[in-house]
């Protein structure tokens, strides 16, 4: 049978990046034989660490290797300096910049069996909104003044909500490959605050209601759309409701670490970076120096990650293994991580996952 090969740059980073990253390389290599899937690892490196060994955070190799030869990436985590450190800058913000990354995709899960369940995933314009940065301060006649662009292009909001549709209609693939979800049709809500910035948020909204109604939406993708501050309300009341989420870079971040605390530990959270054909997997916590080196990071957030880049590599059938998988660990809750309540370590919550492949 022919097999694709997919090549994936790991860059496990610091602290327990470097425990869950590895988990992310197991679960690829443990996929059934049947799915038609080989994976080629090439091991990269970015960093604080890095960055006092060679002072670069992430280094030119690592950045050329990812564009010329890898499908897809795999990032841990990074420590960031209590004080700023000269010299020293996120390298995944600048990757995200350097591969033009321009979606983060956030999903955010419980078990079906909760009380308030959700399975939702936060799509986050990355390029633009107030994160361009451009702020200035001067004298006003009572004192100091200070003022930051909000920048909103058709050509942003356009391809942030096409992929918000794309995910909508992949997900319900992935139901339907198995992966048990609350919700039954695909339904995105468009997230803004039109009624108060109808140039910038007006635009957005109106371009991703273009965007999603393109024929290959039109009658498939349910589409509805909420201001921010009402969605903040209803999120926390009633997370059941929603689906796939399109937001502008700032409402995004607040929207997804909110939802992030909804599901209980940071150890269950997974994202991607995502661009024109690229994919970084990033399970969402930090390099939690508080737990390091003692085996007990949750691989979950990762494991999952994994699965949402072969998601962006159209691999569905691939990453339902890997969710149901996970679902099925935490479902049962008998081998959890101390992060859930539970004794296990990294490696025995890995292999009860891989077993269930
Ligand atoms: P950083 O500066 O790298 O973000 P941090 O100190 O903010 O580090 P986080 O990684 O953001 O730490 O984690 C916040 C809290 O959540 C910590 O108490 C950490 O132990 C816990 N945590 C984060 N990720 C995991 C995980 N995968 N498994 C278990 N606990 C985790
Ligand atoms: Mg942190």
């Amino acid at each position: 049978m022919a097999s694709r090969v997919l090549r994936i740059g790991l860059i496990p980073g610091d602290g327990i990046g470097r425990e869950v990253i590895p988990a992310g390389r197991r679960v690829l290599e443990a996929l059934p034989a049947s799915l038609g899937l080989k994976f080629d690892f090439v091991d990269l490196h970015a960093g604080f660490e890095t960055f006092e060994k060679t002072g670069a955070a992430l280094p030119d190799k690592t950045v050329e290797v990812l564009k010329n030869e890898c499908d897809g990436a795999l990032f841990g985590a990074v420590s960031s300096p209590s004080t700023a450190v000269k010299g020293y800058s996120s390298p995944i913000v600048a990757l995200r910049k350097r591969l033009d990354l321009y979606a983060n995709v956030r999903p955010v899960k419980t078990v079906l069996s909760a009380q308030n369940p959700i399975d939702m995933v936060i799509v986050r314009e990355n390029t633009e909104d107030l994160y361009v940065k451009e702020e200035k301060t001067y004298d006003g006649p009572d004192g100091k003044v200070a003022e930051a662009i909000k920048r909103i292009s058709y050509r942003a909001s356009s391809r942030i909500a096409t992929m918000a549709g794309e995910i909508a209609l992949r997900r319900e693939k992935i139901r339907k490959a198995g992966v048990p979800s609350i919700h039954k049709g695909p339904l995105v809500t468009i997230t803004h605050k039109s009624n108060v910035l109808s140039q910038t948020d007006g635009l957005f909204r109106a371009t991703c209601r273009e965007a999603l109604a393109a024929d290959q939406f039109a009658g498939r993708v349910e589409v509805e759309e909420q201001i921010v501050d009402s969605m903040v309300y209803k999120l926390f009341r009633q997370p059941e409701a929603y689906d796939v989420i399109v937001a502008p870079n700032l409402y995004g971040d607040i929207l997804s670490d909110g939802a992030a605390a909804l599901v209980g530990s940071l150890g269950l959270v997974p994202s991607a970076n995502v661009g024109e054909g690229f994919a970084i997997g990033e399970p969402c916590h930090g390099s939690a120096p508080d737990i390091m080196g003692q085996g007990i990071a949750n691989p979950i957030a990762t494991l999952r990650s994994t699965a949402l880049m072969l998601e962006f590599l159209n691999e569905e059938d691939a990453a339902a293994k890997i969710y149901a998988a996970v679902d099925a660990n935490l479902e049962e809750g008998k081998l959890l991580s101390p992060d859930l309540g539970g004794k296990a370590k990294t490696d025995q919550v890995v292999e009860d996952i891989l077993r269930r492949l």
